[in-house]
C-alpha cells in the first residue's frame, strides 16, 4: 500500500513583473526556515510552492516582502477544528445524557439571567415538560453597561445545581473571567463563552483546561474563521468539546438587534465536525422573531438552539423582549417538533 503523504505549505503568488532577483530572495527567505519551495512561471502569473511546516511561515511578514503579491495556507488553520480532522462529519459531544451532534437537535431554554431560585425551579420545571434538553440562565452577565444587574454569581450557581437536581436538566451557563471557570465548572455542565469574549484568548485558553464541554458563541462583530480560530484555541490547550453557536451578528440593519447569518450553519458544519447551534434569542432580539429563527436554523441543519424563556418576561432583569413566556416555548416546542420530523430530524 502506498503511503499517504500530507501536502503542507503554503502558496505564494507572486506580483505581476516580480524580477528573478526578487524571486531569489522570496525563495531564500522561506528556505532559511527550513521549507522547501518550487516555482512554477505561468503565462499569467508566477507561483512558489512553500511545501513544509507552515506554522513556521506564519510569524513572517510575507506580504511585505518585496515581489510578493498574496499569500495563500494549503492547510486550513484549523486544524483541530477541521473537518479532515475527525472520523466523522460531526462529532458528537454529550452534556448530561444529551449528545450535541447527534440525530436529535437540542434545545437549551431559561431566562438570560438567573434572578432567584423560585423564578429558576418553575422555568425548569416547565421547559423540562415542554421537551428542552438543557437549561440555561446566567449567573455572571455580561452587561454594555456597568450600572445593570449582572447577575447572582455564585448564588446562581447554587440555584442552578439545585434546578438541575429537582428537574433532571443539565445547564448551561457563561463564563466571563478565567479566574471564576473553575469554580463554575464544578456547578454545571456546559460552560458558555459570550459573543463579547470570543476572542478572550485567555479565558479561551482556561476553559481548554477544564474537561467541561463549552458552547462558544460567535463574536458579534465575528468573521467564521474567527470562531473556527477560537475554538482551535480551546482545544489546542486539550478539550475537544467545543459546541459553536451563532447568535447574529452586526450589520448596518437597525431593525433587528444583530443580523442572523443562516448560511454561518451550513457553512460551518462543510467546514468542521464541532456541532453547531444557533440563538434565535439575540439573533432578532424580539419575541415574534424567534420562532421562524428556530425553523430557519433547524431547516439549515442546526443541531440545537438556545432559546431564552422567563416566567414573566415584562418583568425580567435582562432580555424581557426577547424571552418567550412559558405558553410560547410550548407552541414553539410543539410546532418545532412537528417541523423537525418533516426534514427528518427530531427535537
Ligand atoms: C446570553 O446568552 O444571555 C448572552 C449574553 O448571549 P450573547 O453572548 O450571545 O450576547
Ligand atoms: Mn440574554
Amino acid at each position: 500500500m502506498g503511503k499517504c503523504t500530507i501536502f503542507r505549505g503554503m502558496i505564494i503568488v507572486a506580483r505581476k513583473g516580480v524580477t528573478a532577483q526578487e524571486l531569489d530572495s522570496i525563495r531564500e527567505r522561506v528556505e532559511r526556515l527550513g521549507l522547501r519551495t518550487h516555482l512554477s512561471i505561468g503565462e499569467s502569473r508566477t507561483i512558489i510552492g512553500c511545501i513544509g511546516e507552515e506554522s513556521r511561515l506564519r510569524s513572517v511578514p510575507l506580504l511585505s516582502i518585496p515581489g510578493v503579491d498574496s499569500v495563500h495556507p494549503v492547510m486550513r488553520p484549523w486544524k483541530l477544528a477541521g473537518r479532515d480532522f475527525a472520523a466523522d462529519p460531526t462529532t458528537r459531544i454529550q452534556v448530561g445524557p444529551h449528545l450535541f451532534g447527534g440525530s436529535a437537535c437540542l434545545v437549551a431554554a431559561g431566562p438570560c439571567s438567573v434572578e432567584g431560585e423560585e423564578m429558576m425551579m418553575e422555568t425548569g420545571r416547565a421547559v423540562a415538560g415542554d421537551g428542552a434538553a438543557l437549561l440555561r440562565g446566567g449567573a455572571f452577565k455580561p452587561r454594555t453597561s456597568p450600572y445593570s444587574f449582572d447577575g447572582l454569581k455564585e448564588e446562581g450557581l447554587r440555584i442552578l445545581a439545585r434546578v438541575r437536581e429537582e428537574t433532571g436538566l443539565p445547564v448551561v451557563t457563561e463564563v466571563l473571567d478565567p479566574r471564576d471557570a473553575e469554580l463554575i465548572a464544578g456547578y454545571v455542565d456546559m460552560l458558555q463563552i459570550g459573543t463579547r469574549n470570543m476572542q478572550n484568548f485567555a479565558l479561551l485558553r482556561e476553559v481548554g483546561q477544564l474537561q467541561r464541554p463549552v458552547l462558544l458563541k460567535r463574536g458579534m462583530s465575528a468573521t467564521l474563521k474567527d470562531l473556527l480560530l477560537a475554538a482551535e484555541y480551546v482545544m489546542s490547550k486539550g478539550n475537544m468539546q467545543v459546541v459553536l453557536c451563532e447568535r447574529g451578528i452586526r450589520t448596518f440593519g437597525t431593525e433587528m438587534r444583530n443580523t442572523f447569518d443562516l448560511a454561518a450553519i451550513p457553512w460551518l458544519k462543510q467546514e468542521t465536525h464541532l456541532p453547531v447551534v444557533a440563538d434565535p434569542s439575540h439573533a432578532g432580539g424580539r419575541r415574534d422573531l424567534v420562532a421562524p429563527l428556530s425553523f430557519a436554523a433547524v431547516a439549515a441543519g442546526a443541531d440545537g438552539l438556545i432559546v431564552e424563556v422567563h416566567p414573566d418576561p415584562g418583568n425580567a432583569l435582562s432580555d424581557g423582549d426577547q424571552s418567550l413566556a412559558f405558553a410560547g416555548f410550548t407552541a414553539l416546542m410543539r410546532d418545532l417538533g412537528a417541523f423537525a420530523e418533516a426534514a427528518g430530524r427530531k427535537l
